[in-house]
């Protein structure tokens, strides 16, 4: 069999999976196939919850010594929405001038292609003496709930005792331009509701009702009031957004009885879910003072603010990513959630990818000419990480 090493091939093929969560598509069977012809041992578990759909999984190494190099992602998607908005169907994988298009194009059927491409060129120069291991993580469950996924695959992984020494996550970090970013933790996520009880009434008689709309207003004042905190070494300042409220009263005579407000917190590494809760609930309650009666729901969190302290793995991708674009990347902690925040507790993890400016957008693409760069960053650094440790 000759081995696809063709980066642009391979993203072709998977995009070409209809891989929207929970669906496989063909996507794990695809990496599967290569994986095993280049010599990993490939495993295929299937986690399920109550509530849930059951989701394929991959897990693949090279090799059983150290150092190990797990390089993760995922290969499901989202949905492509309306098909017509799409120049190119969103399953073909087109390549019209230069550009690749499809559903998971850069987030991050891409950079799956891109990390094969580069460890299958790695293997055929070195052979499976190589001096460590490869390792590749790959979840069907990034996009959905994230529950059969990621934390489930590396929990199932340890517990076979596998160990990781660095992992390289594929997520798109670039904002404009391939080299620019490279994602050395992330902001934790938490989201609340306060909810301002008052007494229903008649509006001609509210001496007889207490309107909780006014109170609700004042706390939620006092939330933005002042900032969170002023940011830290690597990250922003932390920021609170109120994302709606409601009171749901249709008539316009009646006071109403109780009014909610919904909140969503980007937090930074000077809180944890807990102590950011806590900082929550001392304003609202000096806002509140014995006037309003309230109370506050905060929703569990599993997005808890992280960071890579950078260090020798970071320099080498970043070295990487230099040399082949003649970029500094910034080294940034900005953006979403991602699975890096399960992956941190198996080993230091940053992120790297493709330009996500199209993703989850009809007609999202890539370069071909990223593909083949990205490959190249890739695959330097696989040669300078393990050449660093077998000197
Ligand atoms: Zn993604």
């Amino acid at each position: 069999m000759t081995r696809p090493h063709d980066p642009v091939a391979l993203a072709r093929a998977l995009i070409r999976c209809p891989s929207v969560t929970p669906a496989e598509g063909g996507a794990l069977s695809l990496l599967a196939q290569v994986l095993t012809g280049a010599g990993f041992r490939v495993e295929r578990p299937v986690f399920e919850a109550p509530g849930t759909p059951a989701i394929e999984n991959l897990y693949a190494r090279i090799g059983s010594g150290g150092p190990c190099l797990l390089l993760a992602g995922h290969t499901d998607v989202v949905p492509p929405g309306d098909p017509a908005s799409w120049t190119h169907p969103p399953f073909a994988g087109a390549v019209v001038d230069g550009v690749l298009y499809g559903r998971g194009a850069v987030d991050m059927k891409g950079a799956i292609a891109c990390k094969l491409a580069a460890v299958l060129a790695f293997l055929d120069a070195c052979g499976p003496g190589f001096g460590g291991s490869i390792a590749f993580l790959i979840t069907g469950d990034e996009e959905g709930p994230a529950i059969n996924g990621t934390i489930k695959l590396l929990e199932w992984v340890r517990a076979r005792g596998e160990r990781f020494d660095h992992c390289l996550l594929g997520e798109p970090t670039n904002p404009d331009t391939l080299g620019e970013m490279i994602k050395i933790g992330r902001r934790g996520s938490l989201t609340g509701t306060i909810t301002v009880h008052g007494r229903q009434g008649h509006v001609a008689y509210p001496h007889r009702a207490e309107n909780p709309i006014p109170g609700l207003l004042r706390l939620a004042s006092a939330l933005v009031a002042a900032p969170l905190d002023t940011g830290t070494a690597h990250f922003d300042a932390s920021n609170l957004e109120f994302t709606t409220i409601d009171v749901g009263n249709p008539a316009t005579n009646v006071i109403p009885a109780s009014a909610k407000a919904v909140f969503n917190i980007r937090f930074n590494d000077e809180w944890t879910a807990d102590t950011l809760g806590a900082e929550i609930r001392r304003r609202l309650e000096a806002a509140a003072g014995d006037v309003v009666r309230f109370s506050l729901d905060l929703q569990p969190s599993n997005s808890p603010a992280f960071l890579t302290v950078p260090d020798a793995f970071v320099d080498l991708v970043s070295q990487a990513i230099r040399a082949e674009t003649g970029l500094a990347p910034k080294l940034s902690t900005t953006g979403g959630t991602s699975d890096a925040r399960f992956i941190k507790e198996a080993c230091p993890v940053i992120e790297f990818g493709l330009v996500g400016q199209t993703m989850h957008r009809s007609d999202e693409c890539v370069p071909v000419a990223d593909l083949a760069r990205l490959t190249a960053i890739y695959a330097r650094v696989l040669d300078t990480y393990f050449s660093r440790a077998s000197s």
